[in-house]
């Protein structure tokens, strides 16, 4: 199995990062006075609470670089990604295991990720997709706790770190550029009906 070289996951990885006060609750939310406990969980929980005190929503969800929200799931951007592109589908619960979420809502996260496999294919052309889970810290779960799907643009040649650095194939943007392409790429997609 090769793995992609990502200079700039170093701090998160090394752990440096995993000690903010609150756990993936951006400065523009820090307003936020809940409990430290799940990076998914206080992302949404921070959204309500700005909404709730004034912030518009699109706002608040753009903070996030959330993507989308439906029933059950919603899609976010992965501030520490591996490749431009990277995102997650994550369901609202606060649940570890996919055999352990509800069939109605397993459905829609695998709904959602068709979804985004359409988008991220029209949005960044990429050669391949990743798309998966990780389950328990054993398997690479950086969040074990909550369950959460990966979905990582792929090109030839991405895991060689040259090819990185010189930009020759990942041209690396910004969380914001990644936020607006893939919002782009949605709009243009047509769901599939239920
Ligand atoms: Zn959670």
């Amino acid at each position: 199995m090769e793995y992609l070289y990502t200079p700039w996951r170093y701090q998160y990885v090394t752990g440096s990062d995993r000690t903010r006060p609150k756990l993936g609750v951006p400065e523009a939310l820090s307003a936020w006075p809940g409990e430290t406990h799940c990076v998914f969980c206080n992302m949404i929980a921070a959204v309500e609470y700005a909404v709730e005190n004034g912030m518009a929503r699109t706002e608040a969800e753009a903070s996030v670089y959330l993507l989308e929200r439906g029933k059950s799931c919603f899609a976010v951007l992965n501030a520490f990604p591996y490749n431009s592109g990277h995102l997650m589908v994550v369901p609202y619960r606060h649940e570890p295991s996919l055999a352990g979420l509800p069939l109605e809502e397993a459905e829609e996260m695998l709904r959602m990720t068709r979804r985004v496999e359409r988008v991220l294919q029209v949005a960044y052309q990429p050669h391949g997709q990743n798309l998966g889970l990780n389950l328990g810290k054993a398997a690479g779960a950086g969040v074990a706790e909550h369950l959460h799907l990966h979905a990582v643009p792929r090109w030839l040649g991405d895991t060689n770190s040259m090819t990185v650095l010189a930009g020759t194939r990942i041209l690396p943007e910004s969380l914001e550029q990644s936020w607006r392409r893939i919002r782009e790429a949605m709009a243009a997609d047509t769901p599939e009906p239920r």
